[in-house]
């Protein structure tokens, strides 16, 4: 962990590449046009591609031995011997940036090689500047300041994201009676670090297609906030290192986390 200001300068040279390349295809019909199946099993547009590509190029001048994990590449070892492992989301919430919808982020976690433990992680929405780290054991920061989750203790006071439509949508039927505002923006891992901060009380994904590139750095983030991140069944996430294993999330500020569980049907 000796490099942990120099991980902090690598995430931000990563993601200002990402927005410079991006940059001109932001709501543009091309931005959308899928180019190949990803890695993970989903399209792969082309404002991912460029995304990804920007990423690559700032990771291979730095010159470490990395192993590197990304949504459309799959898993790409750089030089000999992988000090550590990057996982990234070059750019999530494709669909906003595709369509003009002003949040999207790039999403970057770092830990040991095998990913026994992740220990920084680096979120920014590109539509606005704001950056969010956390590095384990010494908190979770927006733009430098230390920031915590709400203190809501009533799901009828509770703002959250509530992903559980189309195929899942019988699992947070009781949950959306219950919570007083709903807001599902598209782009998990800013949605969680606005628990993190405050913004949201929590969030909540039943779909079970979340990948460890959209959570890892988020969870995190959530983690130092002092927030609470478990799956649907009160169980603590294990993160697998490989870009097809699904997640099922809650993420909370602590206080309404057993309440979630309840009526999304994971303890009774
Ligand atoms: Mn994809
Ligand atoms: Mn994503
Ligand atoms: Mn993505």
């Amino acid at each position: 962990m000796a490099h942990n200001f120099s991980f902090f300068e690598l995430c931000n040279h990563a993601a200002s590449a990402v927005e410079v390349a991006i940059k001109d295809l932001v709501e543009t019909q091309q931005a959308y046009e899928t180019l190949y199946i990803g890695a993970d099993g989903t399209d792969t547009k082309l404002i991912d591609d460029v995304a990804e590509k920007a990423i690559f190029e700032v990771l291979e001048e730095d010159g470490r031995s990395m192993k590197v994990l990304s949504e459309e590449t799959g898993i790409k070892t750089l030089g000999e011997d992988p000090e550590f492992t990057v996982v990234i989301d070059p750019l999530d919430g494709t669909y906003n940036a595709s369509f003009g919808i002003a949040f999207y982020s790039v999403s970057i976690a770092i830990g040991y090689p095998d990913l026994s433990c992740i220990w920084f992680g680096y979120i920014k929405n590109l539509a606005n500047g704001d950056i969010y780290h956390a590095e384990y054991g010494k908190g979770a920061y927006l733009n430098g300041i230390r920031i915590f989750p709400s203190s809501k203790s009533e799901l009828k006071d509770s703002c959250a994201s509530v992903y559980g439509y189309r195929l899942h949508v019988e699992r947070t039927i009781e949950l959306t009676r219950s919570i007083r505002r709903m807001r599902i923006l598209g782009c998990v891992s800013l949605e969680l670090c606005y628990v993190a901060s405050g913004r949201f009380d929590a969030f909540v994904d039943v779909r079970g297609s979340l990948r460890l590139t959209d959570v890892a750095a988020g969870k995190l983030i959530v983690d130092e906030s002092g927030g609470k991140v478990t799956n649907g069944f009160a169980d603590l996430i294990e993160l697998k290192d490989n870009s097809i294993y699904h997640v099922y999330m809650i993420a909370s500020n602590g206080y309404i986390h057993d309440d979630l569980l309840k009526l999304t049907g994971g303890i009774s």
